[in-house]
């Protein structure tokens, strides 16, 4: 058995091995440093909850990815972002989604999960429960990247940037073998203001409990048709499955090619990261030196 074991991802999509090679290393040279940031704690003892906190908003903070600044933008150009954070140990959970201002939505869920009688909490009622958090105007969040797939969105209507969106996650199994993932995003170039996915919606892309802990990245409706982190839960707990078969499982034979992929981890440390798209930022680490960041096979 793994002591600790933590993943985190950059997004799933259409990830072209032809894309701008510059984007492709500066995405992985961010995970390498927040995966070795996430070992340096979880060697240290940090609390699988805290750490998978602490992952995401170092990932909100990188331009790079599509969450906090960097998110992509909606039908009417502005951000909407959304952050889920679930404590497997617990069964608690929390959601934050149409958020315009708070500076890192993770943290933002973080509350809603310990300090509300609630899981999931958007616009404005979700933004009062943050008015210490750092904020931000809605346009902060806007790189040039991002200007640049919404406007050849809205010449097309189609999310055809090989750069994709982005979005990030983080799973985590602590030395004293509790569970836990988080998941942020800016959603999808496009989406109509208003529209929700799978990021802040428990057991879609956002999932841990005593078993594994997910979080998933692609197409986010199907995600939530097919309730991804869920049903790896369930085949592992009721088929006894392991974790690398009940996730290779939904991800490749219940979800469509082409919808995107997840990281995982059991209560033994074990972690699987499968994607039936084109590829997955991701990276991983574990208590045994086990150091691994890629987005293809
Ligand atoms: N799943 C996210 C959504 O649909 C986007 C992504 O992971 O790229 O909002």
């Amino acid at each position: 058995m793994r002591n600790w074991a933590v993943a985190i991802h950059g997004g799933a999509g259409v990830i072209g091995r032809s894309m701008d090679p510059s984007m492709a290393s500066v995405r992985m040279n961010h995970l390498e440093m927040v995966i070795r940031h996430a070992s340096e704690r979880a060697e240290q003892g940090q609390s699988a909850v805290d750490l998978v906190e602490q992952a995401v908003i170092e990932l909100e903070e990188i331009p790079e990815f599509n969450a906090g600044r960097g998110a992509v933008l909606t039908a009417d150009g502005k951000h909407e972002l959304e952050a889920a954070i679930m404590d497997g140990s617990r069964a608690a959970c929390g959601g934050a989604c149409l958020l315009r201002n708070i500076r890192n939505p993770i943290r933002l869920a973080r509350r809603v999960m310990e300090q509300s009688p609630h899981v999931l909490l958007a616009g404005e009622a979700a933004e009062s429960m943050g008015m210490d958090l750092d904020r931000v105007e809605n346009d902060w969040f806007t790189t040039s990247l991002r200007k640049e797939q919404w406007e050849s969105w809205a010449a097309t209507k189609r999310e055809a940037d090989a750069r994709g969106p982005a979005t990030v996650g983080a799973v985590a199994r602590d030395q004293a073998g509790n569970l836990a993932a988080a998941t942020s995003t800016g959603g999808r170039t496009g989406k109509p203001p208003g529209r929700i996915g799978d990021t802040p919606t428990i057991g879609a892309g956002t999932w841990a409990d005593q078993t594994c802990a997910i979080s998933g990245t692609g197409h986010g409706e199907a995600f939530m048709a097919a309730v991804t982190g869920h049903a790896v839960s369930a085949r592992m707990r009721h088929l006894n499955e392991p974790l690398a078969e009940a996730a290779s499982v939904i991800i490749h034979q219940e979800m469509p090619a082409g919808s995107g992929g997840l990281i995982a981890v059991d209560g033994s440390g074990r972690l699987a990261m499968p994607y039936n798209c084109e590829g997955m930022y991701r990276a991983a680490a574990d208590s045994s030196g086990h150091l691994e960041i890629a987005i293809w096979d």
